[in-house]
């Protein structure tokens, strides 16, 4: 994890009573951190009492920022260089943070499979892997209706752990202010984990591959991966043997920046600070953000209050957004076609994808714009079993990212990288790989609050298709 530096240090990231009254020195002169009010806010929780609503706000200014703005300009200039082509994105997480699952291990477990994957994606691509968790902020989810019905009985739906609570009970249902503060308070220590195992010797390269491939075994595609994976280990047994000190930090520290879903803009605006430096406005809730599917319509709050911070974005779409529709979008998020500013998260499901994403791809290189296209090959593949379980096929996952990589070898463009709902832990959510989870066994661990995750092996598993993939 990058350190905040020195200039940081000297930075005051004013509370909000000294903020408000400051003119933003921005180059965006009618933006402020609250001007997104003036536009129509979808998926925002309604609040019954105004009085503790601006309690909790009124505490959120006042909290530490839980980044800073040193870290969100190194994450920038990491991601321009994805945008040139010379290198790539691995973000993950969970779909939704919760309260109840946090715990050291699950944090640990998380981070140890997205640096083992970017191991073995750097391998593949022979390029530098930008690792951004879905964690540490993840809380608030879009929901396509705003009530759920169980045998007649109709409540709010859950909207996840910074809003109200997953049980079926009128007191859980209830939107509560308060939770915005503990989710902020669970995301310090979350990051504070984080923190601790980016330098202080988790993230050692020699523990890294000491990977379980049990699952593995068996198959044809399997062994692919366990040879890639011992050139891997021949590779640092190499660099050892002709004197390379891999106690160096390049092999003992990494850098693991945060990111979630820009979608509770109360909290969002509340951890908004100016640099005094530069005078930009950064969202310190985490290093980069991204306006989900249902929240980048043009005119609205979420894009008027994202376009203002000076954080990397990312926007995810689907097979409904339309190339002009992505021109404007991207005229609004990064007017200035700054390189590593934009990532386009690209979420369709294959056969969608492959009609579809040369049109953007296209529109896209003829007005010469610098994105970061990346792939989300989980949110297109969703579907409820008999059963009643929310899951995805392991194979509809991978043909998805299959997809993604051929487009972009047939329009010329980068493939920059894959955004996926995973965890480290061994849960049965989605369906197949070669750890073999079947319709069947979902009810085993099935833990999720709100999507799917992929479980470790089956998030190593397309690690290496990656990794295979940008060899070739
Ligand atoms: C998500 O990332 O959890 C999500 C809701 O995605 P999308 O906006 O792509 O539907
Ligand atoms: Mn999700």
């Amino acid at each position: 994890m990058d350190q905040p530096n020195e200039n940081d240090n000297n930075n005051d990231y004013g509370s909000s009573s000294n903020r408000r009254n400051r003119s933003s020195r921005s180059s965006n002169e009618t933006w402020n951190p609250s001007s997104w009010k003036k536009a129509v806010a979808k998926q925002q929780p309604t609040y019954e009492d105004e009085a503790e609503l601006n309690n909790a706000i009124s505490t959120l200014n006042r909290v530490a920022p839980l980044v800073f703005a040193g870290e969100v300009r190194s994450l920038l200039e990491k991601l321009a260089r994805v945008s040139l082509g010379q290198g790539m994105v691995l973000m993950g997480g969970d779909c939704a943070e919760s309260f109840k699952e946090f715990h050291v291990n699950h944090v640990r477990d998380t981070f140890r499979i997205l640096l083992q994957m970017a191991l073995v994606m750097t391998y593949g691509s022979s390029m530098p892997v930008v690792k951004i968790g879905r964690m540490a902020g993840q809380f608030a989810k879009p929901r396509s209706q705003p009530n759920e019905v169980v045998n007649g009985v109709t409540l709010p739906s859950y909207r996840g752990d910074s809003v109200n609570a997953e049980e079926f009970d009128p007191k859980a249902r209830r939107n509560d202010p308060q939770r915005m503060v503990d989710a902020y308070h669970q995301s310090t220590q979350t990051l504070n984990i984080l923190r601790a195992f980016s330098t202080g010797g988790y993230a050692d390269i020699w523990r890294l591959h000491a990977w379980n491939l049990d699952f593995v075994d068996s198959t044809e595609e399997g062994s692919r991966y366990r040879l890639l994976a011992s050139k891997v280990d021949e590779s640092l047994r190499f660099m050892k043997a002709i004197g390379v000190d891999t106690k160096r930090p390049e092999f003992t520290t990494v850098d693991f920046y945060t990111s979630h879903e820009c979608l509770l803009l109360p909290y969002e605006e509340a951890l908004t600070r100016q640099d005094s430096i530069t005078g930009k406005w950064y969202d310190c809730s985490a290093h980069m953000l991204w306006i989900g599917e249902r929240t980048r319509n043009l005119d609205g709050a979420h894009l008027e209050f994202i376009k203002g911070i000076g954080n990397p974005l990312g926007v995810k779409i689907s097979d409904e957004c339309t190339p002009e529709q992505l021109i404007q979008t991207i005229n609004i998020m990064n007017p200035t076609n700054t390189p590593g500013r934009l990532s386009i998260i690209v979420r369709m499901g294959a056969e969608k994808l492959r009609k579809n994403l040369p049109g953007l791809i296209g529109a896209v290189q003829k007005e010469g714009k610098n994105v970061v296209w990346i792939s989300d090959p989980v949110h297109g593949n969703t579907r409820k079993t008999q059963s009643g379980y929310k899951t995805r096929d392991f194979d509809s996952v991978r043909a998805e990212l299959a997809a993604f990589f051929d487009v972009h070898g047939e329009m010329g463009s980068h493939p920059g990288g894959v955004h996926l709902e995973m965890t480290g832990e061994n849960v049965t959510e989605c369906i197949g790989g070669l750890a073999e989870i079947t319709e069947d066994s979902l009810k085993k661990r099935y833990n999720t609050a709100c999507d799917p995750r992929l479980n470790g092996s089956q998030a190593l598993e397309l690690a290496f298709l990656i990794a295979e993939r940008m060899r070739t």
